[in-house]
């Protein structure tokens, strides 16, 4: 069906809507859906247009150490040095070879994550409520939405209930506008068609259904150019920080080049070309040309494994982050907790029930001190099981004897328990239909909702968080139906005893209205109910998360539950999952009542934040900002954005989490499980080890080359390699060793120590003394095989070819020992390395026997082939560099 773009669907009425989309108010039917989805296509904005893979290789050589080498190659030719330039051309090759193959892999790998991250809605279709993914919807479709979602097309409002939109996407305006279902003038503009939710906008309060008018570049956000990727990718604080470094670096070596040239020429009174090929030969060494690409494959390759363990990165920055949280604050519901509810405790105004059951199925029975009961003998619990039906959004279904809930897994305990009552929930929707509601928001924390059967009768329930709903009572309903007096005492003892057993408690009440009220305010609700009862769910804690805190605490990172629930439910939740450092809990209410300098002094001693409303995440997160702490933050709700804007890593639940959080978190969990984020932090910690070992592989080894010649240079010295050699090293190890570092496994002691310090800069004391003492052992290595072999009275190209080989030896067993810079080198298992480390050391070495023993290469690099004893010889120094680095390392770690 072809919609005319201009189509008034703000001016019309709703009737006139739904006939014009030939829909109705039940939703399309299956093959409807399937057959306009056909015609019109999917949902879905146009890919952005990709730079061409030529594009993207030519970019490879946009960086100022590239430009360098490649003046470099251009005056080496001038000066007729070919192969000279012919290396140096290969080196510029081989990089960017790397870097365009690196670009391509973190491009698949943000594609695979947009791709769990795409957006899902909630429709009506044959009349059944169900999700689908957002591209799925056709025009005709009819999309529930509610606070915190992304509206997924433009609709056209059937009903709202208190919604308000963000539109600042559309018009730029960031105050959010109220919406009705009402037409507006013909005229209106975008901001004020207040009966249209526009795609791409985000719903901040209420709930509402519409019918979809448009959907993909129809949209009007598809009019002035489509939404941008859901995937940001800017570098990475630390990744900025090398190419900082990398940029001083280069201007640093060149002015020590050309000093050296300057010295070499003139003192020296050498012929320019050769000093200016050494000098040539010096930068390209000393200039860690490979570095960029290298980190970023190895941010990549945390990107993946994070995705393996059900963090999905939105935000390269959260690689990071994540890896240096020295606090977590976690959701109590769904993180800890499987959020897989069953009401276990029912209570009435002078009994306490049990109920039997579990899963979703809507049976099992009711059990008074064992003797079952008959629902029918209590007229309060017929009222409470409609209630249980009627103010709830949740649908249960049931596919192949198994009980499914599409919505709140509480709300779907709930259906289940009205089940087991007799109250059939979609039965009891069919009879009373819903006419107004305010929905369930975590500040107010309760929900009610007005409907009308058929006789026009209206009815109203409530139901909410205990304190709360007692602070709204006048009455409670007797065990007979009568109304009586509220003992407000009996009910909250009772409460409290049932969150004593960790039980999530929530209470129901009721409101007599008269039959022609059709708009339900908060005003209407406050202080008129009349108590029901109470209800516990069970709601039992994941396994995993019991060990996942337990690796936290022994990797120095505290963990803190923050719930809107019960401060009982909380505590016994806490004490489950193994939360016992400090029993204190505090509440928002307590929270209200410290100034930010108090809640600064108590935020550490606490681990149970309860009945906490979303404003309480952000004021927490602070205060443990302002204790020094790096903090993790978990949120769901659109309330909770502000908070997991501010933390370090903001952390949004992929299932129950809305939108508005996902958008505003740095990483979803795919799975809304605690010990996904203590996967990912330990990730994270890998990568940020990974990419400070490949720093701390690069710059030695390039310092180590650099003064090999320098020294030679100043004390006039024959060269022990020559510039050609040089070249060739840098050729065959600089983009090869250091790219094996970035496949580390995590070491074995990562989750034992403690978070690394925000602020730790990423050379620091020791790694500036690990450059220089390496960079002395390998001069000391080149020259004295070197001179050992002059001594021997060897040719100076078979001495300079042992000193180069002593060079790359040396290079490799320094990879051993970096690949494990927190524990001991010498255990089996670190010496078994990875593949990625034996593939390279295996191109490296027949690089190597190569340049060595062939003829041809021979020729063109000046060397010899070196004899057998004196190739142990060369290995033996590889060993002698490892043992005394290891045990420099040793002494260190035990000081
Ligand atoms: P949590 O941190 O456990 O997710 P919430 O903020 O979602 O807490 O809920 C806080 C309290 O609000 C719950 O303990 C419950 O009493 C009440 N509540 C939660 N969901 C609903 C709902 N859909 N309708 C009414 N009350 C609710
Ligand atoms: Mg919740």
């Amino acid at each position: 069906m072809t919609l005319p773009a201009d189509k008034q669907w703000h001016a019309m009425s709703t009737a006139a809507v739904l006939e014009e989309l030939h829909a109705g108010p039940a939703g399309l039917g299956i093959e409807e859906a399937a057959r306009r989805q056909a015609r019109c296509g999917p949902n879905r904005m146009p890919a952005p247009a990709r730079p061409g893979r030529l594009m993207v290789f030519l970019r490879q050589f946009n960086n100022a150490l590239i430009y360098v080498l490649i003046a470099c190659a251009a005056i080496t030719a001038l000066l007729q040095h070919w192969i000279d330039s012919a290396v140096i051309v290969a080196v510029v090759l081989v990089n960017a070879v790397i870097g365009f193959a690196q670009e391509g892999k973190t491009e698949k790998a943000m594609d695979a994550i947009r791709r769990m991250l795409a957006p899902v809605a909630t429709v009506l279709r044959g009349g059944e409520r169900m999700s689908v993914p957002g591209d799925a919807l056709v025009a005709g479709d009819i999309v529930l939405v509610e606070a915190g979602d992304k509206v997924p097309a433009d609709l056209r409002l059937l009903t709202a209930h208190g919604v308000s939109v963000q539109e600042a996407v559309l018009t730029g305006e960031s105050a959010t506008v109220d919406k009705q279902c009402g037409p507006v003038a013909a005229g209106a503009a975008l901001g004020e068609r207040s009966c249209m939710l526009f795609s791409g906008t985000i719903v901040a309060t209420g709930q509402g259904h519409g019918v979809v008018v448009a959907t993909g570049t129809a949209t009007q956000i598809g009019h002035i150019g489509g939404m941008l990727g859901a995937v940001e990718q800017p570098a990475t604080p630390l990744v900025e920080q090398m190419s900082v470094l990398s940029r001083w670096l280069t201007a640093l070596i060149l002015l020590v080049a050309s000093l050296l040239l300057l010295y070499g020429y003139v003192v020296g009174g050498q012929a320019f070309g050769e000093i200016f090929m050494v000098v040539v030969g010096l930068s390209v060494a000393a200039i860690p040309e490979g570095l960029p690409a290298v980190m970023t494959i190895t941010l990549a390759l945390g990107v993946q494994s994070m995705a393996r363990r059900n963090a999905i990165v939105r935000r390269l920055p959260a690689i990071e982050a994540i890896g240096s949280v020295s606090v977590i604050c976690t959701d109590k519901t769904g993180t800890l907790t499987r959020n897989e509810m069953v009401v276990a405790t029912v209570v009435t105004d002078r009994h306490v029930l049990t109920v039997d059951g579990d899963g979703y199925a809507p049976a099992g029975v009711l059990r008074l001190d064992t003797a079952q009961v008959d629902a029918a003998e209590y007229a309060v619990l017929d009222e409470l099981a409609m209630a249980a039906a009627l103010c709830n959004d949740a649908e249960l279904a049931c596919r192949d004897d198994a009980w499914t809930v599409e919505g709140d897994p509480m709300e779907g305990a709930l259906l289940a328990f009205a089940g087991k009552l007799g109250v059939e929930g979609r039965a009891a929707r069919r009879a009373w239909r819903r006419t107004d509601a305010i929905a369930f928001d975590a500040r107010h924390r309760f929900m009610a909702t007005l409907q009308h059967d058929h006789a026009q009768h209206a009815s109203v329930y409530v139901k909410g968080a205990p304190e709360r709903i007692l602070g709204m009572c006048r009455a409670q309903r007797a065990a007979g139906g009568a109304s009586e007096a509220l003992d407000r005492a009996y009910w909250e003892g009772r409460a409290e005893a049932i969150a004593g057993c960790g039980q999530r408690v929530l209470a129901f009440a009721a409101l007599a209205v008269a039959d022609d009220k059709t708009v339900l305010a908060h005003a209407d609700v406050e202080g008129a109910l009349t108590m029901l009862g109470m209800v516990g769910m069970i709601d039992p804690p994941r396994p995993e998360a019991v060990a996942a805190i337990a690796q936290c605490h022994l990797a120095g990172i505290a963990v803190k539950m923050i719930t809107g629930d019960h401060a009982k439910t909380a505590a016994a939740i806490g004490r489950q999952v193994g939360l016992v450092h400090h029993s204190a809990v505090l509440t928002g209410a307590d929270l209200d009542r410290m100034d930010d300098a108090a809640l600064r002094g108590a935020v550490l001693a606490c681990d149970i934040f309860a009945r906490t409303s979303p404003e309480h995440k952000l004021r927490l997160v602070m205060a443990l900002q302002a204790q020094g702490m790096s903090v993790a933050m978990t949120g769901d709700g659109v309330n909770d954005a502000p908070a997991l804007k501010r933390a370090d890593a903001g952390i949004a639940m992929g299932r129950k989490g809305s939108e508005a959080a996902k958008e505003a978190a740095q990483l979803v969990l795919a799975d809304d499980n605690f010990a996904s984020i203590v996967a990912a932090v330990r990730e994270g910690r890998t990568v940020y080890d990974n990419i400070k070992k490949v720093i701390s592989w690069t710059l030695p080894t390039n310092a180590g080359e650099a003064a090999t010649i320098v020294v030679a240079l100043l004390f006039g010295m024959t060269l022990p390699v020559t510039p050609i050699q040089i070249l060739w090293v840098n050729l065959i190890t600089a983009s090869t060793l250091g790219v094996a570092l970035a496949f580390e496994p995590t070491e074995e002691n990562t989750m034992r120590r403690p978070p690394r310090r925000r602020s730790e800069s990423l050379i620091g004391a020791a790694l500036a003394w690990h450059i220089v003492l390496v960079a002395l052992l390998f001069l000391a290595g080149v020259f004295s095989i070197f001179s050992y072999a002059l001594a021997r009275g060897y040719p100076i190209e078979l001495a300079r070819t042992m000193a180069l080989n002593t060079l790359v030896v040396m290079e490799i067993f320094h990879l051993f020992f970096i690949r494990n810079i927190y524990g001991t080198s010498l255990t089996w298992k670190a010496l078994r390395g990875t593949r990625a480390v034996w593939i390279t050391i295996a191109i490296v070495t027949v690089a190597q026997f190569g340049i060595t023993y062939l003829a041809p290469m021979q020729a063109l690099f000046g060397t010899r082939a070196i004899g057998v004893a004196d190739g142990v010889l060369i290995v033996g120094v590889g060993i002698a560099l490892f043992a005394i680095v290891e045990i420099e390392k040793q002494i260190r770690l035990r000081l």
